[in-house]
C-alpha cells in the first residue's frame, strides 16, 4: 500500500502546485451534537489553514493514514486537573480526550470556537510531540477571559514559535513514515 505522505509528496511534485501538509483526524463518540461540531471543526480548518495545514477530517482504517483520533469520555480519570478540558500524551502521539462533563462549563455565547480552540490546543501538542505551554496564544497552559474573547472573533492564534514545532513535527512525521512504507 502506498504511504500517505508519500502519496501526497507525488502529487504535488506532479501538479507542480505547492500543496499543504494533511493531517488526518477521526473525532469519535463525539457527545457533540451534528452543527456544534460542523462548526467546531470548521474552526479547527481555519486555525491550521492560516499556518498551512489542511485537515482532514476522516476515521482512516490505515493506522498510518490515521494520525489523531479526538475522543470524548465522561470522566477525566484520577490525576487529572479539576480545571482540565481535554488532555493528551503528546508522546503517545495519536489521542486527544475531550472530558464531555465539562464542556457545559464553557461560555454558551461561543461554545463551538472554544471547543474548536481546545481540539487545535489538543492537536498541537500532539503535532510538536513534546509537553510544553507557550506564554500566549492557543498553546497557553491557562486561557484568560480575554482569550475566550479572542476566540469568538477567532483571531487568537499559534505564537511563531508554535507553528515552527508544529511544522517540524510534521516533517518528522513524515521522516519516520517514508522508510516503513518503501520497505519491500
Ligand atoms: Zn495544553
Amino acid at each position: 500500500m502506498k504511504g500517505y505522505w508519500v502519496g501526497l509528496l507525488f502529487a504535488a511534485q506532479l501538479s507542480g502546485q505547492p500543496v499543504l501538509p494533511v493531517v488526518n483526524v477521526c473525532v469519535e463518540r463525539s457527545c457533540l451534537d451534528a452543527l456544534t461540531l460542523r462548526m467546531s471543526r470548521r474552526v479547527v480548518d481555519h486555525i491550521y489553514r492560516r499556518i498551512g495545514v489542511d485537515i482532514e477530517w476522516r476515521c482512516a482504517h490505515s493506522s498510518l493514514e490515521r494520525q489523531i483520533d479526538i475522543r470524548f469520555v465522561k470522566s477525566a480519570g484520577k490525576g487529572r486537573s479539576a480545571n482540565a478540558l481535554a488532555f493528551t500524551a503528546p508522546f503517545e502521539g495519536r489521542t486527544v480526550w475531550i472530558l464531555a462533563s465539562r464542556l457545559d462549563q464553557l461560555p454558551e455565547a461561543n461554545r463551538e470556537q472554544v471547543i474548536g480552540y481546545l481540539m487545535a490546543h489538543e492537536m498541537g501538542h500532539l503535532l510538536q510531540g513534546v509537553a510544553r505551554h507557550s506564554a500566549r496564544g492557543i498553546m497557553k497552559a491557562s486561557w484568560t477571559a480575554h482569550d475566550f474573547y479572542l476566540m469568538g472573533k477567532e483571531t487568537l492564534n499559534f505564537e511563531p514559535e508554535d507553528i515552527d514545532m508544529i511544522h517540524r513535527g510534521l516533517r518528522q512525521r513524515m521522516i519516520a513514515q517514508v522508510p516503513r512504507e518503501t520497505q519491500p
